[in-house]
């Protein structure tokens, strides 16, 4: 089975405060990390959306940027997988997961999920209205994978922005399952986040 990465790395980074994907975890830039983490797994080709070194430019919103990495994908791939260079921390483990429930064929698209450890709330302002079943709920991680054809479907199909590229795969009424992803594999957003994940890579290191 032929499997392609797209990681994107575009937009502003605003609640970093400067662009966060050139930004030094343990002296490698984050977009860097993402591409070595598909390199060791064997994933055939790596397509990287955004501005750092051979990137393609990206778009205004997620989705445009997966889009673009979308029609740079060799025609011959069979499985996508669409990654947050914002996700430094992925693991083989996780990959491989993702990667190994794909290839059953059953589905279209895989993503890795954790259990949400807080109590969740429906708020309206400050107004609390009431407390949701977590159990249930999952909070989910990158990287997706998807059928080519079937994400290609859904990027087709409508215009509507996505936080994950699962849910425009979901709106057409493709079949998503979840995998067990992994609490580490977290999106750096705010500058605090590179604090943490520094000190899991030192943590990491002493260990060995
Ligand atoms: O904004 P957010 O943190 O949800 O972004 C998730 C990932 O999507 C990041 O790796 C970011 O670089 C990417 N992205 C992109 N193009 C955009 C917006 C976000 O490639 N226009």
């Amino acid at each position: 089975m032929r499997t392609t990465a797209v990681i994107v790395a575009a937009g502003s980074g605003t609640r970093f405060g400067r662009p966060k994907h050139r930004a030094l975890l343990a002296n490698i830039e984050l977009w860097q990390r993402s591409v070595d983490a598909f390199v060791a797994a064997g994933t055939d080709q790596v397509v990287v959306v955004g501005d750092v070194p051979g990137g393609l430019p990206g778009g205004p919103r997620r989705r445009d940027s997966v889009a673009i990495g979308l029609a740079a994908v060799a025609p011959d791939t069979e499985w996508v997988l669409i990654h947050d260079a914002a996700r430094p921390l992925v693991t083989a483990e996780v990959i491989a997961r993702v990667v190994e429930r794909s290839m059953v064929g059953d589905v279209d698209g895989v993503i890795p999920a954790v259990p949400v450890a807080d109590t969740i709330k429906r708020v309206d302002g400050e107004s609390v209205l009431e407390t949701v079943d977590r159990s249930t709920l999952v909070s989910v991680q990158t990287p997706q994978a998807f059928r080519l054809s079937v994400l290609r479907d859904a990027h087709a199909a409508d215009q509507l922005d996505a936080t994950d590229d699962a849910a425009m795969v979901e709106r057409l009424g493709g079949t998503v399952v979840q995998v067990m992803g992994d609490p580490m594999n977290f999106k750096i957003t705010v500058p605090e986040d590179l604090v943490l994940a520094d000190a899991h890579l030192r943590a990491a290191a002493d260990r060995e």
